[in-house]
């Protein structure tokens, strides 16, 4: 079996990816430092697959920590999923930020090099993409500068790995841009799980749909779509979760660097993603239209035939089942993960 580490393999989109690589006969080893996510989720992984991962709580800014989990393992590829991710507070806290997820990149990067583990899968984002210009968006599009310093650390771990793998032909990284990733595993025993209150639109929602919240507030609907709310490319995490897969065996044809979106190719605007939501649970989720929120683009979803063609991947799963799997974790998770 082939072992792979998975940073930040506890969370909502790695501990996914985690289910998913076990079910196809990877044998993953996590690295977590909790600060976004539960213990508790390991167990979860057990019983949804039978299989326990090695799981070290550790930072992977610690070098010597790392170094030992290198060092008792021989890993086949790298799955970084490890980061700060909320947008709004890395405006509020940029040094946090930077030192947290460039630092994070960089430690792992450099024991990479030293283990000679040379095939890594990178979670970026298509925050890259900046304010789009032109629509669907492709990966041979420039990257842009990002509105926030979480979008800006993905877009320099992106040039990092791409001057690396310049310099290091025989490496191999691939950089999948996600889109906006939403919904559970089925079991409704993984999920997202924010803390306090939701950034994101999915999880808030639910929270509205099981009476945690009174009533969403959408960000603005004066922008240029049809029913003037944002439009994104929402994809079921259980797809997400299988395109690192199909990148993994990507990975072994040794391609140097690549890039691919991993979205549906589709944009639902917020008030269509409410109307989703109502017709898979058959709740009334109120709402209120409010101010747009700063550095939201109107509409951004992705060009999915590189990754159709490549990896011969595509998001399968409806907009409706990701929201019945969604209310379904936050409803037997009320208080979350514990
Ligand atoms: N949104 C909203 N109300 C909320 C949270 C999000 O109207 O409470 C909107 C947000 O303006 C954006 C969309 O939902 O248009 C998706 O936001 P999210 O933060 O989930 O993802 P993003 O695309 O910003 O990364």
């Amino acid at each position: 079996m082939k072992e792979v580490l998975v940073t930040g393999g506890l969370g909502f989109i790695g501990s996914e990816t985690v289910v998913t690589l076990i079910e196809h006969g990877y044998h993953p080893v996590i690295v977590d430092d909790c600060s976004n996510a539960k213990e508790a989720v390991l167990e979860r992984i057990e019983t949804i697959t039978g299989f326990k991962p090695s799981f070290y709580k550790i930072d992977i800014r610690d070098h010597q920590k790392l170094h030992e989990v290198f060092k008792e393992h021989s890993f086949f590829a790298v799955l970084h999923f490890a980061g700060f991710k909320a947008v709004g507070e890395s405006v509020q806290k940029p040094l946090e930020y930077y030192e947290n997820n460039l630092g994070g990149a960089l430690s792992l990067l450099r024991l990479m090099k030293e283990f000679m583990v040379k095939n890594l899968i990178f979670s970026s984002s298509a925050t890259v993409y900046g304010n789009p210009t032109e629509l669907p968006l492709l990966e041979t599009m420039e990257r842009k500068e990002a509105t926030n310093p979480y979008g800006e650390t993905k877009i320099m771990i992106e040039r990092i790995s791409e001057d690396y793998v310049k310099a290091n032909p025989e490496w191999n990284v691939i950089l999948l841009r996600y889109f906006n990733p939403i919904g559970a595993h089925p079991s409704s025993l993984l999920g997202e799980d924010p803390q306090g209150i939701p950034n994101n639109l999915l999880p808030y929602v639910s929270q509205v749909a099981i009476g945690k919240r009174d009533h969403l507030t959408v960000f603005g609907n004066d922008y240029d779509t049809p029913d003037g709310t944002c439009i994104r490319d929402y994809l079921h995490v259980l797809d997400l979760a299988e395109g690192h897969v199909a990148a993994l065996k990507k990975i072994e044809e040794k391609p140097g660097l690549e890039i691919y979106n991993l979205g549906t190719g589709h944009g639902s605007s917020v008030l269509e993603i409410i109307r989703a939501y109502e017709e898979a649970t058959g709740l009334k989720i109120p709402y209120e239209i409010g101010p747009r929120r700063a550095g939201d683009v109107p509409v951004c979803y992705a060009g999915v035939e590189k990754a159709k063609k490549e990896l011969h991947w595509e998001a399968k799963r409806s907009l409706k089942d990701a929201c019945l799997d969604a209310y379904n974790f936050q409803k037997r998770n009320p208080d979350g993960i514990k």
